[in-house]
């Protein structure tokens, strides 16, 4: 038997896995105790990851030949690797040549590796010309991405998993932890056992299991965020509970925000927000009090019509109390996907360049086409994802290429994204999964390797960046991500005009850990810089960004010193009003839906589906709404209920759920279209819930808005 250690592939907790393999197969999977992020232990989703890759789940599931469709709705014929690669090159020139640079896109995934992302990110930015890159990671932490650099002046999140057993107070809010960030809740559990006067205070509109075991709740309206923060601070103020001195030193505009929340009374709060005047006060006695304070925070800030603003007003929070920058205190993002942080390290959306830099800045855009060999990195700034596949609809982009994401279960209004997959002259989509809804849409379908085959590094939510190591060998034809797509890449420079400036290749890879490298050498003197850190070093065990060559260790905590990354070197307040949901209820669409992941499952499903066990803990969708609403209606468990927003219509069984406030409704995002399908009023089929969510995004990070739709609800 093999031992390998690698890195679970689900969620930002990061935990170290160690895979035991026998020949070909996986046999066994058990927590790293070496591993900083989880020291040992698993959830369920991460200890039964090696029952995911059996031989029989295996043959059942996986790509394991590149396919080609001739035509749409016909069934997809195995093609050789070299026909497929060349005919990619060859369509994608086609379209650039006829339409321009911009007519082509790449929709990628924050569960590809830091090394997959920096091969696309500089095929599309470096060798085509066209900042059209973005990820599901825009679902994810863009809103997170554009608070910190509101703030903090750069996209890194302060704290580390250390910070919870240092904290006197934790303030969650818009994050079930405990299902979404298992390990990371046993930490805070553990933190909490060990100093009983710690205080847990929760903001979430559901009675999540998290909520169920803080010392406060905060069952706040959805969306109602930004009042609530407003609201502690108004009080955190009139108790003299500010750091006046911190304020002065370090920070600016706080005379803007402080007229802004002055009307955020206790009492205007708790109208805004539905929540009690005396919770609020507590609350923010216990924030300003009860220190040091830690935030935690996830998508119920991100996935936001107001994202950004819900971010950078927690961080105010923090700033106006002095509250970052020493043990146990400051605003601490939870990345969803494993490797959100990874993607945004070598800047792989539409609007960002290697390293933190930013596209917007000419010098920025002048030492990426340095450290390329290119003559310019484009200024416009690409699609993001709700924008791509508006575009693409529009029959702007001709050309996509999708990479480990699945858009047509995940992506809001599922009527622009299979119009967009539909009208698209050309679609490549590499998967490891063979069934996903956008499958049935790819011209090109491209086997590609996964947890367990795959090699390169990740990114948790502490900026902790670990290996991701083979255990056994890529099944049928099956490739690494990067190196399809530096296969692509190299058949389309022959195509291009040049843009190599030494003449040779933009992609003179052998391997992941020559792509690390220069990804390694992008950062050095910036913010994340990790110009110490080879994957020897890694291979000694993970390290913390931060960790500039001749370093020992990555850097913990960020801003100890008070010097934030801004070019005065202070934070800066954001004195943003408060805006409501995109789309709130009314008289024809009276329900609050609101949308989130279970214990057991993770994204679509093409992994944790594949186990019955998964499903011990809830088997099967459903709508849950408040027990009173299911008497009130007259209706039985388990009758079906058309769920129906604006953009269509599912089915699903009612549940009743005490966790869901009346006038609420909560459906998990897991269940694609075996499940939860239905018809949007043009007639397009819908699959998953986000199909009825408005593509409404926040106008700073361009996230869209998948936490909250109105709705009515009948009986079938
Ligand atoms: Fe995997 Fe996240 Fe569970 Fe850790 S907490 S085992 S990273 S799913």
């Amino acid at each position: 038997m093999r031992e390998t250690r690698s890195t679970c592939p689900y969620c930002g907790v990061g935990c170290g896995v160690i895979i035991e393999s026998q020949g070909a197969q996986i046999t066994g999977v058990r927590g790293d105790p070496e591993h900083p992020a989880n020291f040992g232990r698993l959830c369920t989703k991460g200890s039964t990851l090696h029952l995911t890759a059996s031989a029989a789940i295996t043959q059942q599931t996986r790509l394991l030949q590149p396919l080609r469709r001739a035509a749409r709705g016909q069934a997809a014929q195995p093609v050789g690797w070299d026909a497929a690669l060349d005919e990619a090159a060859e369509r994608f020139a086609a379209v650039i040549a006829q339409h321009g640079p911009d007519a082509v896109g790449f929709y990628l995934s924050g569960q590809l590796l830091t090394e997959d992302y920096y091969v696309f990110n500089k095929i599309a930015k470096g060798l085509i010309g066209t900042n059209n890159v973005d990820t599901n990671s825009r679902l994810c932490m863009s809103s997170a991405v554009a608070g910190y650099k509101a703030t903090l002046g750069a996209d890194a999140p302060p704290a580390c998993y250390d910070d919870l057993k240092h904290a006197s107070t934790i303030f969650i809010a818009g994050s079930n932890t405990a299902w979404a960030h298992p390990i990371l809740f046993r930490r805070l559990e553990d933190a909490r056992a060990a100093n009983p006067a710690m205080k847990l205070i929760v903001a979430d509109p559901r009675r999540t299991e998290t909520a169920e075991v803080a010392d406060l709740h905060l069952p706040l309206l959805p969306g109602t965020d930004v009042a609530l923060f407003h609201g502690l601070l108004h009080l955190l103020m009139w108790e003299g509970l500010t750091d006046t001195a911190y304020i002065a030193t370090h920070t600016t505009g706080f005379e803007a925000l402080r007229d802004r929340v002055r009307e955020f009374t206790p009492k205007h709060v708790a109208q805004v927000c539905g929540l009690d005047e005396s919770a609020i006060v507590q609350a923010a006695r216990w924030f300003g009090q009860n220190t040091p304070t830690l935030s935690l925070y996830c998508q119920g800030l991100n996935q936001s019509s107001s994202g950004t603003d819900k971010n950078a007003a927690l961080i105010n929070l923090h700033l106006a109390t002095g509250q970052i920058g020493k043990p146990g205190a400051g605003p601490f993002s939870l990345t969803g996907q494993p490797n959100a942080m990874g993607g945004r390290e070598v800047g792989g959306l539409a609007n960002l360049l290697s390293a933190h830099r930013d596209l917007a800045n000419p010098q920025h855009r002048a030492e990426v086409a340095a450290l390329w060999g290119v003559p310019d990195v484009p200024a416009a700034p690409g699609k993001s994802a709700v924008e791509m596949f508006q575009a693409a609809a529009d029959g702007e982009i001709k050309a996509l290429w999708i990479s480990c994401t699945n858009p047509a279960q995940s992506m809001p209004d599922q009527t622009t994204v299979r119009r967009a997959l539909e009208r698209c002259e050309f679609v490549v989509l590499q998967e490891a999964f063979a069934t996903t809804a956008t499958a049935a849409y790819a011209d090109l379908l491209l086997p590609a390797t996964t947890w367990g085959e795959k090699d390169g590094t990740v990114t948790n939510s502490e900026r902790r960046i670990s290996r991701v190591r083979p255990a056994v060998a890529a099944p049928g034809e099956a490739r690494h991500d990067w190196a399809a797509a530096v296969d692509f890449a190299r058949r389309l420079e022959a195509k291009l005009p040049r843009r190599a400036a030494n003449g040779g290749s933009l992609f003179p890879y052998a391997g992941p850990e020559s792509v690390w490298n220069e990804h390694r050498e992008s950062t050095r003197g910036r913010d994340l810089d990790i110009t110490g850190l080879s994957y020897a070093r890694l291979d000694q065990g993970p390290q913390l960004w931060p960790c500039p060559q001749g370093q020992a260790e990555g850097r913990a905590r960020l801003y100890e010193d008070g010097v934030f990354a801004t070019p005065d070197g202070r934070a800066r307040f954001a004195a943003m009003a408060y805006r409501p949901v995109a789309e709130p209820r009314d008289a024809r669409y009276p329900v609050s839906l609101t949308t989130g992941r279970l214990r057991d499952h993770w994204h679509g499903m093409s992994r944790t589906g594949t186990l019955g066990r998964l499903f011990g803990h809830v088997a099967e969708p459903g709508v849950e709404i408040h027990p009173r609403e299911l008497v009130r209606r007259g209706w039985e468990e388990g009758a079906l209920v058309h769920v129906t927003s604006r953009r269509g219509s599912v089915m699903l069984p009612v549940r009743a759920s005490d966790s869901v406030a009346p006038a609420q409704a909560f459906v998990a995002m897991h269940w694609g279209e075996e499940f939860v399908s239905g018809l949007s009023p043009s007639g397009v089929r819908l699959a998953g819930i986000n199909t009825l969510m408005p593509s409404a995004y926040c106008p700073q990070s361009k996230q869209p808005e998948l936490k909250h739709a109105a709705v009515k609800l009948l009986k079938a």
